[in-house]
């Protein structure tokens, strides 16, 4: 009988767009850590992006999905649209390890920029017990991870991991802009996002 773990990949992000960048990043995580899976979770309500104008919560789920689905490791989570208020990640994480059981390692997945902000996260210190972190670096641009992980030291250099990808200069703020002001998007993110951004009429 075979002992090992489930191992689970979370994605979050407002993904508003969903974009190629996600996409690469996450499937390169799955490939190097041998993830069964990547739950991409959308934001209701992201606590670091109060003020700004983020798309109806609908919108930027239907992108994720159609995103995803032709990968068969790819899974979306409505976690945390069903939940009322600021969407936190440890209130996410703890939601999964009710859903999932003990048997099951979880991985959240960000972008390097993310993981400069970890200090501020709420309760980082439980979700560095519960989760470990793989934050996507382009080769050569590791110095701040470095500097988190000494900040929460044993613990910082078990739970943090670097992964160098080969990280793409895009954004989703960049995508809506390109959209604004007309330009194409094709190639950054999926068709099938694509069409629907034009369909109805989003980031106009
Ligand atoms: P915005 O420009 O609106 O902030 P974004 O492109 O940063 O959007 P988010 O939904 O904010 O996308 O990001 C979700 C996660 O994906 C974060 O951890 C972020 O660091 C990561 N990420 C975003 N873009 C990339 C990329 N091009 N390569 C690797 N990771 C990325
Ligand atoms: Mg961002």
């Amino acid at each position: 009988m075979s002992h090992t773990k489930t191992k689970i990949g979370i994605m979050g992000g407002t993904f508003d767009p969903i974009h190629i960048g996600h996409l690469v990043t996450a499937e390169a995580v799955r490939i190097e850590y041998n993830l069964d899976k990547v739950l991409f979770v959308p934001a209701s309500n992201p606590p670091h992006k109060q003020g700004s104008l983020v798309t109806p919560a609908i919108h930027r789920y239907i992108m994720t999905v159609m995103a995803t689905y032709s990968n068969p490791h790819f899974f979306v989570s409505g976690i945390e649209l069903e939940r009322s208020g600021l969407s936190y990640t440890i209130d996410t994480v703890r939601a999964l390890i009710d859903c999932y059981g003990a048997n099951t390692e979880f991985y959240f997945i960000t972008g390097a920029d993310a993981v400069k902000d970890l200090p501020s996260w709420r309760e980082i210190e439980n979700l560095l017990d519960l989760c470990y972190f793989v934050a996507a670096t382009r080769p050569g641009c590791i110095s701040y991870i470095d500097e988190v992980i000494k900040q929460f030291g044993a613990k910082g250099r078990r739970s943090i991991h670097r992964l160098a990808t080969p990280e793409l200069e895009i954004s989703s703020t960049d995508i809506r802009e390109r959209v604004k002001k007309g330009r194409s998007i094709k190639y950054i993110v999926p068709e099938s996002v694509e069409d629907y951004i034009y369909k109805e009429g989003l980031y106009r």
